[in-house]
């Protein structure tokens, strides 16, 4: 969709007017010329110093037309960054119920695009502010529906009874380790993921990459007396490498982390089933390793075929009652909601097998369709619901978490996801995952090790963001990680030294 932007000239504003126009339109292009346009949209925005007052009018080719306004007062915001704030959202605000109108769509997270709204709640509530105070505000200024700030406040609570240190554990880290293979690419990926077959020369390269980046960072952690809180492995799917070389690298993990005991919580991702056998999950107990993650997607085989995952539903069961019968307690799986072919009923038959596993933890997401993958290449060849369908499947899994005794406990969006939804964790009781806790919630450091291992620093004392990258591909991070090691480790001194 191309809009006619008249009345913005302040070039601040154009970014959140895409990202308003992006949840009612595919890809929208904005346009400051006429010609060639669809939609054109026209504001007026009048700034006495005191107040704004913002007018937006959408017109398209058949004469429709669809107009609001809107004046907010400024004199409470003095600084110059906060005020602007306040003029942007009022602009949010003004086009989103322009379009709502125009389109008939309701967008329930309203003004709302970033990807943690949680983190904007728990922002609010360092705040000061009461929970009616956030409610108030969520409904007025940002046009988000009740069960959206609902469900915000439902997560935050939970958040902060399982980890109720969460504000203040920004002297400690949690750990990221990325391990870039998995057994075939599935279609929907943009994951560093490999297929590991016929690359063992590749393979062994990058675990001795991994060795030396823990041993490193491992090192500095030990001078610097800083503690880990959690430690994720993820990928590609890191149970794809064999039992002996798991062996080995939980051993460089133990050997060099420091505070053992007070790591509170180690997940391995075993997301593909096809990769779980009896001596992988020996080496996850020897080194009492017990949250994984078995990722069934679906109980439709045609499904499974259809997205490239090579395994079948029967092996998901299977090796979901090995990992039980072997001792792993705490077990997360994933679901996707509108997957290609798939609508209600099809994710229905999805939750009544749930029920017969009942894993300790479930994250359900919402299909995105992501600029890189497969499936957004072909997008013609993939058949997803609809708008209406997909939102009904996410009204079930709601239902049918809640009448099981799971609670929500983290959530995050995407851009380009079905319906404008958004993906939650749902656990039982005292099961949540801290490692996600912490990575939504941006209240601390995650170090990222391994390929594609995106490091995110959150300087302590004035939690000023900075981020830094692992390369994706296993050739770049052979050639460069004693040199990616050493970058981080100078923002860690950076960060962490001054008194
Ligand atoms: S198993 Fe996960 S990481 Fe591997 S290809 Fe599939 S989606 Fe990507």
């Amino acid at each position: 969709m191309k809009v006619y932007i008249k009345g913005v000239e302040d070039e601040r504003f154009h970014r959140p007017i895409r990202l308003i126009s992006n949840l009612f339109f595919e890809e929208t292009e904005l346009s400051f010329q006429k010609e060639g346009t669809e939609l054109e949209a026209v504001f007026q925005i009048e700034d006495n110093g005191h107040s704004v007052f913002i007018y937006g009018q959408v017109t398209d080719e058949s004469g429709k037309v669809c107009k609001a306004e809107r004046e907010k007062d400024l004199t409470g915001f003095t600084d110059e960054k906060e005020r602007f704030k306040q003029i942007k959202n009022t602009l949010s605000f003004v086009y989103l119920t322009v379009l709502q109108e125009y389109t008939g769509i309701v967008q329930k997270w309203g003004i709302l695009t970033g990807i943690r709204p949680t983190k904007l709640y728990h922002k609010k509530r360092q705040e000061g502010l009461t929970e009616e105070e956030i409610f108030k505000m969520f409904k007025e200024e940002y046009l988000i529906h009740d069960e959206k700030i609902r469900l915000m406040q439902q997560i935050v609570n939970r958040q902060l009874k399982a980890v109720p240190d969460l504000y203040s554990l920004g002297d400690e880290v949690s750990i990221y380790i990325g391990i870039p293979f998995c057994p075939t690419k599935c279609a929907y990926c943009t994951f560093p993921a490999y297929a590991i077959n016929g690359r063992q020369g590749s393979v062994d390269s990058f675990l001795g990459g991994l060795h030396y980046e823990i041993g490193e960072i491992g090192r500095w952690l030990k001078d610097n007396n800083i503690k880990i809180t959690t430690v994720y492995y993820g990928g590609g799917t890191p149970t794809s490498i064999t039992a002996e070389e798991m062996d080995m690298l939980y051993e460089q993990m133990i050997e060099s982390f420091p505070h053992l005991e007070h790591i509170r919580e180690i997940t391995v991702e075993a997301g593909r089933p096809d990769t779980i056998t009896p001596e992988k999950l020996d080496v996850l107990n020897k080194y009492k390793i017990d949250r994984i993650s078995i990722n069934p997607q679906s109980y439709i085989q045609e499904t499974l075929k259809a997205i490239g995952r090579h395994h079948t539903v029967e092996e998901t069961i299977e090796k979901y009652h090995l990992a039980r019968k072997m001792g792993m307690n705490n077990i997360n799986m994933d679901l996707i909601i509108g997957l290609p072919g798939e609508g209600v009923a099809e994710f229905d038959y999805t939750l009544a097998e749930t029920e017969k596993l009942m894993p300790e933890s479930l994250t359900v997401h919402t299909l995105s369709f992501k600029r890189a993958s497969e499936m957004t290449r072909n997008k013609q060849k993939y058949k997803v619901a609809s708008r209406e369908e997909i939102t009904e499947m996410m009204d079930n899994a709601v239902q049918w978490t809640s009448s099981h005794g799971y609670t929500p406990y983290y959530l995050y969006r995407q851009k380009n996801i079905l319906g404008n939804l958004e993906n939650v964790g749902y656990a039982l009781e005292g099961q949540d995952s801290i490692y996600n806790i912490m990575i939504m919630e941006e209240q601390q450091s995650i170090i990222g090790l391994g390929c594609g291992a995106a490091s995110k620093f959150i300087d302590p004392k004035t939690g000023k963001i900075m981020h830094f990258a692992n390369p994706k591909d296993p050739k770049s991070y052979n050639d460069g990680f004693a040199e990616y090691t050493e970058k981080k480790i100078e923002i860690l001194n950076e960060m962490y030294s001054r008194s």
